[in-house]
């Protein structure tokens, strides 16, 4: 009898992408776009606490291509990244030549 060990992960894609269609059917348009008064077609659904099994209508947000890259830009390049590593420049490079990753010490 076969068995198949994917259907967990067939299942939930199959429901994820029902519960994105529906959310790009009810919000079309860029949610983060319309709140300047811009308006332009959502490319995909994102997980406002970036929790990917947390599809409440309320953790869903319909992004253009433009902002969601933004967010997650912000995220790494923002409050995270300077709290973590404050020595690393935006290219991920150490900034500091005394730093042990870096080649001139
Ligand atoms: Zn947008
Ligand atoms: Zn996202």
């Amino acid at each position: 009898m076969a068995h198949h060990a994917k259907t967990t992960e067939r299942g939930y894609g199959a429901a994820w992408r029902k519960i994105r269609k529906s959310k790009l059917a009810t919000n079309p348009l860029c949610e983060a776009c319309s709140r300047r008064g811009v308006v332009s077609v959502a490319a995909l659904v994102h997980h406002k606490d970036h929790d990917q099994f947390n599809n409440s209508i309320d953790n869903l947000e319909s992004l253009c291509n433009d902002c969601h890259e933004r967010h997650h830009a912000g995220e790494r390049f923002g409050h995270v990244g300077a709290k973590m590593k404050p020595d690393v420049g935006l290219d991920g490079y150490p900034t500091s030549p005394g730093h042990p990753w870096s080649d001139n010490n």
